[in-house]
């Protein structure tokens, strides 16, 4: 009875994963896709801790059911509490651009979670070849997950801030990666092998995931997170595989194949095979990166009066969002702007690029908390074509993302990255609070077209000032 009911609970569980997944691809949804996924995920592990039947074999090989004691229930109960506080309490004061960080660290803790699952399981299972090559893969997979999320948390928040890069690397990490999959090979095949062979195994794992990501940098660090996240995935699906879990299956497999289709996303929005990311080294994002071209030629900047009048005026403006919108967190009163140039009779749209902002679908999480429309927000394939017929682009806090060296200079880091056309407009006025360069630290020549105006200062602030001048206006 009790097994019918854990069966119950793991097909509940299964289904709002796959619900709540699905509801996560929409802005409106996703909210209560997370919810609803989170609800599941309790149901499963409620039911594991008080229907799980913990039987073991006796001296005459009967399987015998043995009661969990006080004290491991006590441990759970104790792990789980700390975690959830732990979790809640970090999720809670979270930054908005710190995402990618939380991300970063809380898929390696699903690593390190599968890599101790294998280092346990070991003892009891070695000599079962189906169990062991679950136990050993997971156990891999999990620690380069783990090793290589915290190198990426380090170079998130600055303090792995210069890509490292022995000679050679791209051939040390081949031979590295050979190593692991021979030696994790060996001891399925040629073992059992000692503990001491398994620990050995578990910390080449580590130091393959640390070799994996540390020559990776820039702009495709969300490209390597997405990818060791699928990884988690795939280790956690090898523990569904051991335990015969079900819901442990299913969710590592989403996780998994989700992060795959990601990773594969992100690499065509930035032109990129996976393999360059992956061997090419990226030149190392804000911090590191080349110089661009040697820009030459004269700024010119706009006040707040003559952008209200031109503004006002248009038939039709762009918005272009980016991180500098999401650092001033002035998402609110660029919908107050929008709301108040619709009212005017201007038609508004919001161009979206696919690495706008720091992690994947920012500008559209940022600007649905304000409200916006969710049809107001166009993709770049779909907006770029407008652009020719678009009075004003407002960039705010934009950089990367609209820099034509992508297009026109092939020694430029981000050159091949598809970029919002907005130069194909009459007007260009962008919003940031100085000339410093974006994420990738290179000079941005659409700064000095003839177009182009400069509107200075903090875009919270500046938007402010904007729309309250606006509102002087008939
Ligand atoms: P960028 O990082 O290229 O540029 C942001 C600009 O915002 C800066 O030049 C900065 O200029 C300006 N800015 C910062 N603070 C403010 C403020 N308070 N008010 C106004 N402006 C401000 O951003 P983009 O969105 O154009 O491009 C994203 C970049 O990040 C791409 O290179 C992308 O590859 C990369 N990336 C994307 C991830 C993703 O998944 N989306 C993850 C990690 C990286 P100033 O200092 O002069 O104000």
């Amino acid at each position: 009875m009790t097994h019918h009911l854990l069966e119950i609970c793991y097909l509940i569980g299964s289904v709002t994963f796959i619900i709540g997944m699905k509801m996560m691809g929409n802005a409106k949804t996703a909210r209560r896709g997370n919810l609803i996924g989170a609800a599941g995920m309790i149901i499963a592990i409620i039911g594991t801790i008080f229907l799980h039947e913990n039987r073991v074999e006796n001296i005459d090989g009967v399987p015998t059911e043995v009661p969990v004691s006080a004290t491991v229930y006590g441990l759970i109960f104790g792990a789980i509490g700390l975690g959830t506080v732990i979790g809640w309490m970090t999720a809670k004061k979270v930054q908005m651009t710190k995402m990618p960080e939380l991300v970063s660290m809380f898929n390696g803790m699903g690593g390190a979670c599968a890599a101790l699952i294998g280092l346990m399981e070991y003892e009891q299972n070695r000599n079962q070849t189906g169990a062991l090559i679950a136990i050993i893969a997971g156990m891999v997979i999990g620690s380069v997950s783990f090793s290589g999320s915290i190198i990426a948390y380090l170079k998130l928040n600055g303090t792995m801030n210069k890509p490292i890069r022995l000679p050679a690397y791209n051939i040390i990490n081949t031979i590295v990666m050979i190593g692991v999959i021979g030696f994790a090979g060996w001891m399925v095949y040629a073992s059992p092998a000692g503990h001491v062979m398994l620990y050995a195994l578990f910390a080449v794992a580590l130091v393959y995931g640390i070799l994996f990501t540390v020559p990776i940098g820039g702009a495709d660090m969300p490209v390597v997170i997405s990818l060791l996240n699928s990884f988690t995935g795939l280790a956690a699906a090898f523990g569904g595989f051991l335990y015969d879990n079900y819901v442990m299956l299913t969710g590592g497999i989403l996780v998994g194949s989700a992060g795959t289709l990601l990773t594969l996303e992100m690499c065509k929005a930035m032109n990129r095979p996976l393999s360059n990311v992956i061997f090419g080294a990226f030149g190392g994002g804000g911090a590191a990166a080349g110089t661009g071209p040697d820009v030459k030629g004269s700024i010119k900047d706009v006040g707040v009066s003559d952008l209200a009048v031109m503004m006002n005026y248009s038939k039709k403006v762009v918005i272009v969002p980016g991180y500098g919108l999401a650092v001033a967190q002035a998402q609110h009163v660029i919908h107050e702007l929008e709301m108040l140039l619709e009212e005017r009779g201007v038609e508004v749209k919001y161009a979206i690029h696919p690495v706008a902002g720091r992690m994947p679908g920012h500008m559209n999480v940022l600007l649905a908390e304000s409200n916006v429309a969710y049809e107001k927000l166009v993709e770049m394939d779909d907006i770029n074509p407008e652009f020719d017929q678009t009075d004003v682009v407002l960039v705010v806090g934009a950089n990367d993302v609209v820099n034509p060296a992508a297009k026109s200079d092939p020694a430029s880091p981000i050159y091949g990255m598809p970029i919002l056309e907005v130069d194909r407009a009459k007007h260009i006025v962008v919003n940031k609070r100085s000339m410093s360069a974006g994420y990738a630290g290179i000079d941005n020549l659409l700064f000095y077209d003839q177009k182009c105006s400069m509107f200075f200062g903090d875009a919270k602030k500046a938007l402010t000032e904007l729309v309250a001048e606006l509102k002087t206006m008939d």
